[in-house]
């Protein structure tokens, strides 16, 4: 009887870790979007990044570069 409320408060624990991270994940996601540049391809995150002709830039220096 004990070994299966043990089995079972590891099951519960399992799942709860596991929702936590996705949610971890999701929450990450909904803050900022990691997006490559297309010059170098450092990511960087859309707030930071550079836009050109519809293309990410890490920065002015590879917009530049990618615009020729
Ligand atoms: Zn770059």
């Amino acid at each position: 009887m004990l070994l299966k409320i043990l089995l079972l408060i590891g099951v519960i624990g399992a799942v709860y870790a596991l929702f936590l991270k996705k949610k971890k994940v999701e929450s990450r996601g909904d803050e900022q979007t990691m997006v490559p540049c297309k010059e170098c391809g450092l990511y960087v995150s859309s707030d930071e990044g550079v836009v050109a002709d519809g293309n990410h830039y890490c920065s002015l220096e590879c917009a530049k570069k990618g615009a020729r």
